[in-house]
Parts: structure tokens; C-alpha cells; sequence
């Protein structure tokens, strides 16, 4: 069955959108608004909502969206929080959500192409207490910033890159000298998400290695944000081996992408000798590359 989005709202005007507008405050549920948003990609749209009794979360952690149709039809999907809760002019609390346009999906169609600011949704969370990292919080005696903890490795396949860089933005936000090394795999330069921010000056301690399975970008220098140069192609344990930690050092690693990219991430960092219980997974969907 399809969703049927409601129209856009005209410019100043209060909306009047079809999904979305029918809610009650359920439990559990509240009703979020649609404040700012932008393109963070060809086909990926970040967007942010007003949440006015949002209860703060932690990095990784998830909301799940439930949208209905005029004929009483409800959706419901779960998308990443993409970073620390910020606050409005209003104080009214903000969470980020960058939603990957699936070419057929239901739900990320309405939300990248017709979501409009001043629309509402309804919302709960901050759901998932497993795939989540938190910096130490006890500095050192006459240090100012907390404790490096032990390593962490990131591993994303795709639009799975957004509770991975709410990670690398928690641990900027609270000073953290905890090492990371992010390792992404895209399809194409075009694909590519927060890559930019979180290579650029202020990340030290965040190495960033992207991976492109279909097409690299051009060799002329200019292009490229990673240290990464190889022929496109899916990842593989050499890259892994080359570009996360050794086992030895006992990283924490957290796995996020389409179920397949997970699935065979995981298996590569076990053969690689890294302890299953230090291994954080999440499966965003059944697509694959
Ligand atoms: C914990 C969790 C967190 C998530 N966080 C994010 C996030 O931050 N950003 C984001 O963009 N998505 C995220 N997802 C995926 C999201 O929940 C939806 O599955 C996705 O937006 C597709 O929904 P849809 O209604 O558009 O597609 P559907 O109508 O459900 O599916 C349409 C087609 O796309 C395929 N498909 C379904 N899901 C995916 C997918 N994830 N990737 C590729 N193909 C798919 C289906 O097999 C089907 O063929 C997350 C999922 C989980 C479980």
C-alpha cells in the first residue's frame, strides 16, 4: 500500500499535510515537528525536528518514525539520531535525522521529497541501549578533558554512517581523546555522507579511511578526503586489517549499514580475530550494494 504525503506547505502558512496530522499523544509517541532541512546528498536529506519533551539520548541511539495515511494506513520506520540534542531559539530541544532516499521505499520517498518544515510527525525514543558509545566521563586529575578510552573502530556501509558520526560528534562535543578510525564504503563520491566534516581540522584522533565500491574519485588530488586509493570494489578483510585496529588492542566496533555490508563486515573483523562481545552490529535493511 502506499502512503499518500499530504502537500507541501505553502511559504508562512501553517500546514496542512494529511500524514502526520492525525496524532494523538499515544504513549510513547509524541509529536514532533519539522524544522529545518537540507540536502546532505544527492539522495540523502537531513532533517531536523522539534522535539518539546525529548528526554536526551546517547550516540547511536535511534527514533522511530510512524506516519499515517488518510485512509488510516500507518508506516513505521527507525532512523539513527545524528548527533548530540541541540536547542532552538525557543529552547524547544532538536534532534537530526538524515534519511536515505530508497529508490521504491515508501516511507524515505515521503520524507527526502515532501516532508515539508512546519509538518509534524509522530515519533518515540530514543530507542536502543546496545549500539551506542559514550565517552569516559571522569577526567584525569588536573586534566580538562575525560580519559581516552579504549579504541574504537567504525565500520559503515552507506546511509549506516549516521549513528557511527552522532559517535564521532559526541566525542568532539565532549572532548574526548579516545582514538577512532572511521572506515566507510560507498558506491560513488556522489554517495558520500558527513565525510567532509569529519576529516576536516578539529577531529583530530579520528582517522577516516572511504572505501568506494563502484566508482573512486578522479586521481587528481582533489577529490579525496581519505587516505584510501584503491580500485573500486567492495570491502574487503585487507581493508579492514589496513585501515581498522588490531585485535590485539581490544577496540570497541560498531558495524552499521545494509544487512549484507553487516553481516560480512562482522564476519571479517571475527576472522581478523576481534572477540564477538566487542563487536556492536546494526542492520538498517535488506538491501545490499
Ligand atoms: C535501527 C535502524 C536505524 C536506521 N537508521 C536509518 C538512518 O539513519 N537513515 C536511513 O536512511 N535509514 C535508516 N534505517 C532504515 C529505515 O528504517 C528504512 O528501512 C529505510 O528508510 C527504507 O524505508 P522505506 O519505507 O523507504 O522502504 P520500504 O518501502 O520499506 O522498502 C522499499 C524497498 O527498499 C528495500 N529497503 C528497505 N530498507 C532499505 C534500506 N535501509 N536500504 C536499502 N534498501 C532498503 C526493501 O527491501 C524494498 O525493496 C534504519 C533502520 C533501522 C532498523
Amino acid at each position: 500500500m502506499t502512503v499518500s504525503p499530504g502537500a507541501p506547505a505553502p511559504p508562512g502558512a501553517v500546514p496542512a499535510p494529511t500524514l502526520g496530522a492525525r496524532v494523538g499523544p499515544l504513549p510513547g509517541w509524541q509529536v514532533g515537528t519539522l524544522v529545518d532541512a537540507w540536502e546532505e546528498s544527492a539522495s540523502a536529506r537531513t532533517l531536523v525536528l522539534a522535539v518539546p519533551s525529548w528526554p536526551g539520548h546517547l550516540a547511536g541511539q535511534h527514533v522511530d518514525l510512524r506516519l499515517r495515511a488518510p485512509d488510516g494506513y500507518v508506516a513505521e520506520r527507525s532512523y539513527s539520531i545524528g548527533g548530540p540534542v541541540t536547542r532552538g531559539p525557543d529552547g524547544v530541544p532538536r534532534i537530526a535525522l538524515t534519511v536515505q532516499r530508497v529508490a521504491d521505499g515508501e516511507v524515505s520517498t515521503y520524507l527526502t521529497d515532501t516532508f515539508a518544515v512546519g509538518y509534524p510527525v509522530e515519533l518515540r525514543g530514543p530507542v536502543g541501549g546496545w549500539f551506542v558509545w559514550a565517552p569516559d566521563a571522569v577526567p584525569a586529575p588536573g586534566e580538562p578533558t575525560p580519559l581516552p578510552g579504549p579504541p574504537v573502530l567504525l565500520v559503515a556501509g552507506g546511509s549506516g554512517i549516521v549513528p557511527l558520526v552522532a559517535m564521532v560528534r559526541e566525542r568532539r562535543r565532549a572532548g574526548s581523546r579516545t582514538p577512532f578510525r572511521l572506515v566507510v564504503s560507498v558506491r560513488t563520491p556522489a554517495d558520500r555522507l558527513f565525510v567532509e566534516e569529519v576529516t576536516r581540522t578539529g577531529t583530530d584522533g579520528v582517522d577516516v579511511t572511504v572505501l568506494y565500491t563502484r566508482a573512486a574519485p578522479l586521481d587528481d588530488g582533489s577529490d579525496e578526503p581519505g587516505p584510501a586509493r584503491r580500485d573500486p570494489g567492495r570491502m574487503t578483510p585487507a581493508d579492514l586489517a589496513a585501515h581498522g585496529w588490531p585485535a590485539e588492542l581490544e577496540p570497541a566496533c560498531f558495524v552499521c549499514g545494509p544487512t549484507p555490508f553487516v553481516e560480512a563486515a562482522a564476519q571479517m573483523l571475527l576472522a581478523l580475530g576481534h572477540d564477538a562481545a566487542r563487536i556492536r552490529t546494526e542492520r538498517f535493511g535488506p538491501a545490499g550494494d
